[in-house]
């Protein structure tokens, strides 16, 4: 049976993950928008919420007003999209609020109560050698012990790396794409049960 597209409104739950009982059921607005200031405060003000290019057939999506975080009744969890660590209420992990980059997109996902995935991701078009030897260095000084693989697809090149911290799996993909002439940096911090569903199957099972 598939879960895809199942809605789930307020009614279930009392409060979102730090505790709010100000939920609010949202309608979700699919396909790409045009970004006017009128849409953005109309999205400011939660009248909608943008759900992105893949429809996925929820009406609406629960938010909290007061720290925004929305449920994802697909993946069963609650998630934030922030542009700086200090944007969540729940402070990140210390691998990706101290990761050496200035701009950012950051997400942190909670299930149950508890720590399920966090993330950072931006383009650079600084030499990727150059990156890729950066991230090795701060997951070196963080005492991780990285293992490294690439491959590739068409124009693009990925050298990924991999280690275990504790009871979390950290996987750093980047990417560089020929045509653009720019590198796309994503960092993952998961727990065991995002690194399986992030087909990090392998990963978990070698770890
Ligand atoms: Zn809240």
């Amino acid at each position: 049976m598939s879960l895809w597209g199942k809605t789930v409104t307020k009614e279930s739950f009392t409060h979102c993950p730090n505790g709010h009982e100000e939920l609010k059921d949202v309608p979700v607005l699919y396909g790409l928008l045009a970004w006017t200031p009128e849409l953005h405060e109309q999205a400011a003000n939660l009248e909608f919420w943008p759900g992105g290019c893949v429809g996925m057939g929820e009406k609406t999506k629960v938010i909290c007003t007061k720290c925004r975080y929305s449920y994802d009744a697909n993946l069963a969890y609650w998630e934030k999209q922030g542009t700086h660590p200090s944007d969540f209420e729940r402070p990140l992990s210390k691998l990706i609020a101290a990761f050496p980059i200035d701009q950012a997109a950051y997400y942190q996902g909670i299930r149950d109560g508890a720590f399920y995935s966090e993330s950072l991701c931006y383009w650079s078009s600084e030499k990727t050698g150059q990156i890729e030897a950066r991230i090795l260095r701060y997951l070196r000084q963080e005492r991780l012990n990285p293992s490294v693989t690439k491959s590739s697809f068409q124009d693009r090149r990925t050298l990924t790396i991999k280690c275990k911290s504790n009871d979390r799996w950290i996987v750093v993909d980047i990417t560089y794409h020929g045509h653009m002439k720019q590198t796309y940096i994503r960092v993952d911090v998961l727990a065991e049960q995002a690194a399986r569903i992030a087909d990090r199957s392998a990963f978990v099972a070698e770890s």
